[in-house]
């Protein structure tokens, strides 16, 4: 198992306007950040975007090098004085794994330092099967995707596991009804026991909208959300390049945001909740009511996440094809996800919102219309637009931003709630063999 510490906390010299807003644990961890986020860097630009010394970036990146992290590569542009040399992350030192924990489906992908999946592997979801045989699973199927590349399994830096449901801090709060005998099993140190890696454990909005800010899918934007509709509906917010998640791991259940107080009863306890109403179980239930529909499509009686999913996707797939009874389904569902979109954005003032997950994998097309016409009414209007686009990798966003997930919280880890006013310089341990 690797070892990454943090334990000495030298204070370094930091200047510049930027240096105070820096929310990284370590000055090594924003440097490191730095060069992610911008692909190539030159010592100079490092120092513009951290607001670091030039003695602290030239110790920091050379601590990164002899730790295999980062290389040099190559020169930038003259301009007039003397080539700059370039950095970038190396990103075959180090590899991490992302698992999706679904019922229907299992998805794992390992992915380099950059967050580039290498590897990619679906197996059968987890239906209901016990934790404790699900755990067993996933640790047996990890070797097999890291092995299919030739990945050295020495350069895993963890696993990154989203679960489909509420959580309590390392465990699950199986509140869902299908999902009840999770409830209070500790995932987080199960597989951690079971993988001898570190785990990082979240929601799959949350991994979402982390793989989302990964892969550049916000822009610019430093208030941005994933909508994510997997079996139910979520939202993962990414504010000033910071995934936030709330004191238990739980914002942005915009599931539950409620849009009819005289709605019907949500499993969660309360009355009206989006997800009651027009969340892909209800978009289902709708459409097995309707027997002509449910006839031409092929829905089905069966209950259950994995088959909810099927009919949703059959529904989905209808409305694409311009099949008017599918289409006013899916087009009133997302009126009310719309309608709790706007709610969101108005009180988080959004800039950009992705549409990510299962559900808009196969319906997003027939979503983002409605989203965009709900959205042109958001309050902030008059400062700035919200824009809603289709996430680039729907299907697999939360597997992936799993993976991203363990880089960040391993690699470049923030502090919760604080904001620096000085570097506070962390160590690395460096892998077995790599350059010193
Ligand atoms: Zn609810």
């Amino acid at each position: 198992m690797l070892c990454w510490g943090f334990g000495r906390r030298d204070r370094g010299a930091v200047s510049g306007p930027r240096a105070d807003k820096l929310p990284h644990a370590s000055s090594k961890a924003a440097v490191l950040d730095a060069i992610r986020a911008a692909g190539t860097i030159s010592r100079v630009g490092l120092i513009s975007v951290t607001g670091f010394t030039a003695p602290t970036i030239s110790n920091l990146v050379r601590k990164l090098i002899d730790e295999g992290l980062v290389v040099e590569t190559g020169h930038a542009e003259s301009t007039g004085g003397k080539r700059r040399v370039l950095l970038r992350l190396n990103h075959t030192s180090r590899y991490a794994v992302g698992v999706c924990l679904g019922q229907g489906v299992m998805t794992y992908v390992l992915t380099d330092l950059t967050g580039i999946v290498v590897a990619r592997i679906s197996r059968p979801g987890v239906g209901v099967e016990a934790p404790a045989t699900v755990v067993s699973r996933i640790a047996a199927e990890i070797p097999t995707l890291v092995d299919s590349v030739g990945v050295d399994r020495a350069r895993l830096v963890g696993v990154g596991l989203v679960f489909p449901g509420p959580l309590t801090g390392r465990g699950v709060a199986g509140l869902n009804p299908e999902l009840r005998h999770w409830r209070e099993f500790p995932l987080g140190a199960a597989l951690e026991q079971a993988t001898d890696l570190p785990v990082v454990l979240d929601n799959d909005a949350t991994a979402a909208a982390l793989g989302e800010h990964w892969a550049g899918g916000f822009g610019t934007a430093s208030a941005a959300a994933a909508l994510y509709m997997g079996s139910g509906l979520g939202a993962g917010l990414v504010i000033d390049g910071i995934t936030y998640r709330g004191p238990s791991g739980n914002a942005g259940e915009l599931g539950h945001v409620c849009v009819d107080a005289d709605g019907p009863p949500c499993w969660c306890g309360a009355r009206g909740c989006v997800e009651a109403v027009a969340g892909p179980a209800a978009v289902v239930a709708a459409g097995r009511a309707d027997a002509g529909l449910a006839r031409a499509l092929g829905l089905t009686t069966g209950a259950g996440p994995a088959a909810v999913a099927r009919d949703f996707a059959a529904i989905g797939r209808a409305a694409r094809r311009g099949e008017q009874r599918a289409l006013a389904l899916c087009e009133r569902s997302a009126r009310y996800v719309a309608a709790a979109a706007r709610t969101l954005a108005n009180v988080m003032d959004l800039e950009v919102i992705v549409l990510t997950g299962p559900g808009f994998a196969v319906a997003g097309s027939v979503y983002l219309p409605v989203l965009r016409q709900e959205l042109h009414t958001v309050f902030s209007r008059s400062a700035h637009p919200v824009d809603v686009r289709l996430s680039r990798s729907a299907a697999t966003a939360s597997a992936v931003g799993a993976a991203a997930l363990v880089l960040e919280s391993e690699l470049v880890p923030f502090h919760r709630g604080l904001r620096v006013s000085e570097s506070l310089d962390g160590e690395f341990a460096p892998l077995p063999g790599s350059a010193r």
